[in-house]
């Protein structure tokens, strides 16, 4: 069933939006790709960043993966798969975008198994935890900070942090700080709540995710962006001193 449901969606994206945007296809298939957008965004079948962004086909370069994850750079690199890293650099050496987009979400399966740790129903899997703990700090200082909130809380707190503690790793790769020294690259830390439909960015002058209104968007860091404003301590710092949000 689950999969007719898929050769039936198939079938109607060919005798509908295949032939509405055929120009574009041909123009694609022709000329190549050249999105100016990178967005790690995380596996979860309920986040899409395509369908959430309205874009069409050539538009984003997606990496997804457990989480939202940016691993840190892998220096001097190593012959291991670095998978999440390998379209990153594709992305950004190869295709020259022009901004990369981390997308953490609300109620995140991979941060939840990573907050969870030894208790968590996943901890015996062969490469899950290995993978989420990337940002095993960033949850074990989560947790020292916000003792007595409730797991609701501290989830999200972690799946914030996380993002911008991905957002740091990306400057950990030289390709990518050198082009945001020279102005050629901006990167976004940014988190959506698909529970009420709305997309927050982190800001690095209140150290906290504000709601993204039109289009009205801050850059987590640009050139003029101190690099060490964007941490997920003093996220967490800002969590801690905020009362509940719940
Ligand atoms: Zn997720």
């Amino acid at each position: 069933m689950a999969l007719d449901r898929l050769l039936k969606g198939f079938a109607d994206f060919r005798l509908g939006y295949y032939r509405e945007h055929l120009d574009l296809f041909e123009k694609l298939a022709k000329e190549g790709q050249s999105p100016k957008i990178l967005i790690v965004g995380c596996a979860d079948a309920r986040v899409d960043p395509g369908i959430l962004t309205q874009t069409k086909p050539g538009d984003i370069f997606t990496v997804r993966n457990i989480g939202a994850i940016v691993p840190p750079a892998q220096i001097p690199p190593d012959e291991r798969q670095h998978g999440t890293s390998a379209a990153i650099e594709f992305a950004v050496r190869g295709l020259e975008v022009e901004h990369v987009v981390i997308l953490g979400h609300a109620l995140c399966g991979g941060i939840a198994a990573l907050v969870d740790g030894d208790k968590s129903a996943f901890a015996d899997y062969d490469y899950l935890s290995t993978w989420t703990a990337v940002a095993q700090s960033v949850r074990d200082h989560a947790l020292a900070e916000l003792k007595g909130r409730s797991r609701a809380e501290i989830l999200r707190a972690v799946e914030q942090a996380s993002v911008v503690n991905s957002v740091g790793n990306l400057m950990g790769f030289p390709w990518i700080a050198e082009r945001v020294a020279a102005g050629k690259l901006v990167l976004h830390a940014w988190w959506f709540n698909f529970a009420e439909g709305q997309l927050y960015a982190f800001n690095p002058e209140t150290a906290a995710f504000d709601k993204v209104l039109g289009l009205d968007v801050r850059p987590t860091i640009d050139r003029s962006t101190a690099f060490s404003a964007v941490r997920p301590e003093r996220l967490i710092a800002t969590i801690a001193g905020r009362p509940p949000a719940f």
